[in-house]
């Protein structure tokens, strides 16, 4: 039987899609291996968000040449955001890549699969993995409509298109009938979900109809643009029992005239309300972002606002990227990328400290207490899952709990995960 391997690196719409491409694969015929080494089939899953990212892509790229020439019939295909919409230099650098894919375009190696194996392609790429995670994606919008200056998504994946509240619920209660019990409904911005749909359809609408999937047992969202983060959503997470207390809401800059340059449509005090609203309205909600230091321009005075904004609303989790100029994007175009890498770096830095922190003293709280876990698998001979609150917990026990819902005394706290054990009333 022959092998597959998917490399993959970026957002959480990249796993997704990865996920997808392996089902097909599987039903193909093909098996997973081990490494990019020995399979016939690699895929590559990339990412050109940061700079960082693409220079992992390039690498990766680099390290498979001679391995590609040793064997010419393995199958190297590249895909995702790196794979530009209109011709581009990509097979005259890397004339070694059979494959070239846009995200979600899974079809040109399905076909080249399908005749060499001579297996029927149809029908192969859909939602259902034989043996999905615990804890799985569902892409409910692809591309946006936003075009922050800084950002080349909208670029890659195109403008927004919603699937249909059908659609994703039908596909949530196959996941669910194979044993998931977490899903997170996934998009660039998922709060715009249903603008482009028939009727009044948005994402509190479609929280509510996967709230009611017999079997899942929690449901999150994720990534969110405060512009778009209305009241029914705020609302729909407070009311329905399985949408997770958690929201991941990107500010990316703390400064208004970053924010503007950014292109990014609020202002810190408009951000500053919204989470106020949020906190009023999910009572224990724990909250995510992402943010940029060292754009084009940022000053030190203009960056204290953001470590202020870190220090003031005390986040669960950070998320924090040095400006890199991505081609083709506003920024790179009208914008000079003028912060000293040196400058870029130190800035990183202040904002870990004091996430650091602040996250140690918000998990130290939890100490003591008891916290309901789904678990997902194992991580280094331990039992891991998340709270409700997507905190990690890890645990040991003799039993195989996958799947199950445990409640966990938490024993030791840090800054990234919490330790435990399984609650006496639960043994
Ligand atoms: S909202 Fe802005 S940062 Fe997010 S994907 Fe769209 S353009 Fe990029």
């Amino acid at each position: 039987m022959q092998s597959y391997y998917v490399w993959t690196v970026g957002c959480q719409m990249n796993r997704a899609d990865s996920e997808r491409l392996e089902s097909a694969l599987g039903q193909l015929g093909l098996s997973r291996g081990q490494s990019a080494r020995d399979a016939d089939v690699i895929v590559l899953n990339s990412c050109v968000v940061r700079e960082s990212a693409e220079d992992r892509v390039v690498g990766m790229l680099t390290h498979l040449k001679p391995v590609k020439q040793r064997a010419p019939d393995k199958v190297l295909a590249l895909m995702g955001c790196m794979v530009a919409p209109r011709k581009d230099t990509l097979a005259e650098r890397f004339p070694y890549v059979d494959v070239f894919m846009q995200p979600q375009q899974y079809d040109p190696l399905i076909e080249l699969l399908g005749e060499r194996l001579g297996v029927d392609p149809e029908g192969c790429v859909g939602p259902l993995s034989a043996t999905p995670d615990v804890a799985t994606y569902i892409p409910i919008i692809h591309g946006c409509d936003k075009f922050c200056s800084f950002c080349i998504i909208p670029y890659r994946r195109g403008r927004e298109v919603s699937r249909t509240i059908e659609d994703v619920a039908n596909e949530a209660t196959h996941l669910a009938r194979r044993g998931v019990k977490e899903v997170t409904l996934l998009g660039q911005n998922v709060d715009s979900y249903g603008h482009d749909l028939e009727g009044s359809v948005h994402l509190g609408s479609l929280l509510a109809a996967v709230n009611d999937v017999e079997g899942l047992e929690r449901v999150r969202f994720l990534t969110s643009h405060p512009n778009d983060m209305s009241d029914d959503i705020i609302g729909a997470v407070a009311d329905l029992d399985k949408v997770c207390e958690h929201i991941n809401l990107p500010f990316q800059a703390g400064d208004d005239q970053i924010l503007a340059d950014m292109r990014r449509g609020y202002t810190n005090a408009e951000y500053r309300d919204k989470i106020a609203r949020i906190r009023e309205r999910i009572p224990g909600v724990s909250l995510a972002t992402d943010l940029i230091v060292g754009f084009c321009g940022e000053s030190e005075r203009q960056f204290e606002r953001t470590a202020e904004l870190v220090r003031d609303i005390r986040f669960d989790k950070v998320h924090a990227a040095a400006y890199s100029t991505r081609p083709g994007t506003i920024a790179a175009r009208l914008m000079e990328d003028d912060v000293p890498a040196d400058e870029k770096k130190r800035r990183l830095g202040i904002i870990e400290e004091i996430q650091q922190s602040v996250a140690t003293r918000i998990n130290a709280r939890l100490l003591g207490t008891t916290q309901q876990v789904l678990v997902e698998g194992r991580r280094k001979g331990r039992w891991f899952g998340r709270n409700r609150n997507d905190k990690l917990v890890f645990f040991d026990h003799e039993a195989d709990l996958e799947g199950k819902l445990a409640d966990i005394e938490i024993q030791r706290t840090g800054p990234w995960s919490l330790q435990g054990a399984l609650a006496e009333s639960a043994r």
